[in-house]
């Protein structure tokens, strides 16, 4: 038995599934989970000792790599003055003006602690603003695990194969209407139907929790005319995207301006944080400057501002990064795709930028529904025998690979290697 195989038996006693987060279990997988023990640039190191090129990045917040020297050290110097006050600190100022004076569409944000509360805030604030009750979501995006995002939610969600979660009301998703993700006509209908009561449209501006799936051209800016016909605002969720695509997101990448923006993962470093932020005149009806009442006894906690804003100005200063993780995406992705396209075999590769998603499925993966034809018992396959081989991906076919900036072009052609033998 391994370590990771003794750990997960003591596990499941005391945590349920023996995770703290679903799909860390390798679920649909059928092995126990491997434990990590420490990770650093590129590589994650299991407590059997086992090393792996990693992929997942803590699910993305790891942008620069693992264990990287100036956010360390970031942390450390800010933990000598103590973990955190449940007071205003000037490192909160400096991370609210770094973010707004540089993303052009961020006039005010206010930090919480996950992409979850981001999300739950962000919809809060658009309801108050507009005084109207209903959200359009998409089918298979995820906005984390608040009652009346729990719908057709992808990701964890998706991958345990149940379609929404027990213990939430009716009530509490009544007013999320579902549409199709990159089908404009799909919003268009809801719009019409709700009778001028949708407060906002959210989506990940590029699908990344049913697997990797890019916009298809003008869905994004068809939201955006949409929310202005029906006065409705537009939130990009970038709790993947934001400061990925690019500095200012996906937002930034596709040109479309959303009224709110959410944050998560990158923002932090790796640290619990998440934001939300966007026009003035919405942001102003936050509390205690206004009516929309949101709070934290941990947000804006200095360890994590830390971390979280070194990590955002390496990245500001550094912006050459984005072109690189284009051109190592178009390595990887591309290399993938040409290997399965070399073999015959009846796959997809959704990938934009530094994000992919091998589908297994012969049908392109355009939306929720074409994400589902995926065979997922060949990707359990797969992943498997990537993990033998040294290579640490995300245990389900509906979450993304992550390539960092420590990602090299070498370490990229192992992968490619053993994609080569693995597929
Ligand atoms: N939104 C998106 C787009 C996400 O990918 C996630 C998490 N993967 C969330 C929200 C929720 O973030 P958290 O897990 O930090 O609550």
């Amino acid at each position: 038995m391994t370590k990771s195989e003794k750990l997960f038996e003591r596990a499941v006693k005391r945590i349920p599934g023996g995770v703290n987060s679903p799909v860390r279990a390798y679920g649909s997988i059928g092995e126990a989970p491997r434990f990590i023990d420490r990770a650093d640039g590129c590589y994650i190191y299991d407590v059997d000792g086992n090393r792996y090129i990693d992929y997942i990045d803590s699910w993305g917040p790891m942008i620069l790599g693992h264990n990287f020297p100036a956010i360390r050290e970031s942390v450390l110097k800010a933990c000598e003055n103590g973990l955190s006050f449940g007071c205003a600190t000037e490192i909160e100022v400096e991370m609210a003006e770094f973010i707004c004076e540089r993303i052009p569409h961020v006039d005010m944000i206010r930090m919480v602690n996950s992409g979850t509360e981001a999300v739950m805030s962000a919809i809060r604030v658009a309801r108050g603003f507009t005084g109207k009750n209903k959200i359009i979501k998409f089918a298979g995006c995820y906005h984390g695990h608040s009652d009346a995002m729990l719908v057709s939610a992808g990701s964890g969600v998706m991958t345990s194969g149940v379609p929404d979660s027990a213990g939430v009301p009716k009530g509490c998703t009544e007013d999320t209407m579902l549409a199709v993700y990159n089908d404009i006509g799909s919003v268009k209908a809801l719009f019409e139907q709700a009778d001028g009561q949708v407060a906002a449209v959210i989506v990940e501006a590029v699908g990344a929790n049913m697997g990797v799936v890019p916009p298809c051209e003008g869905f994004l800016e068809g939201l955006r005319a949409l929310c202005d016909q029906y006065h409705a605002l537009l939130i990009f969720d970038e709790v993947i995207t934001g400061f990925r695509l690019a500095f200012g997101g996906a937002a930034q990448y596709f040109g479309v301006t959303p009224d709110l923006v959410t944050y998560g993962k990158i923002i932090g470093a790796g640290m619990p944080v998440g934001a939300y932020g966007g026009r003035r005149d919405v942001m102003e009806l936050v509390s205690p400057a206004g009516k929309v009442y949101q709070a934290g006894t941990l947000s804006g906690n200095p360890v994590a501002m830390a971390a979280g804003l070194t990590q955002l100005k390496y990245l500001y200063d550094h912006q050459e990064i984005y072109k690189e993780l284009e051109a190592k995406g178009q390595m990887l992705y591309g290399g993938m795709e040409k290997i399965a396209r070399e073999k015959g075999l009846k796959v997809q590769m959704n990938h934009i930028s530094s994000l992919g998603s091998l589908f297994f499925t012969g049908q392109p993966v355009v939306d929720y529904v074409s994400a589902k034809t995926s065979d997922t018992k060949a990707f359990a396959e797969y992943f498997k025998k990537m993990l033998k081989m040294g290579i640490h991906m995300a245990p389900s076919q509906f979450e993304a690979m992550f390539l960092s900036a420590a990602h090299t072009d070498e370490i990229i052609m192992e992968t490619l290697d053993a994609v080569k033998l693995v597929l």
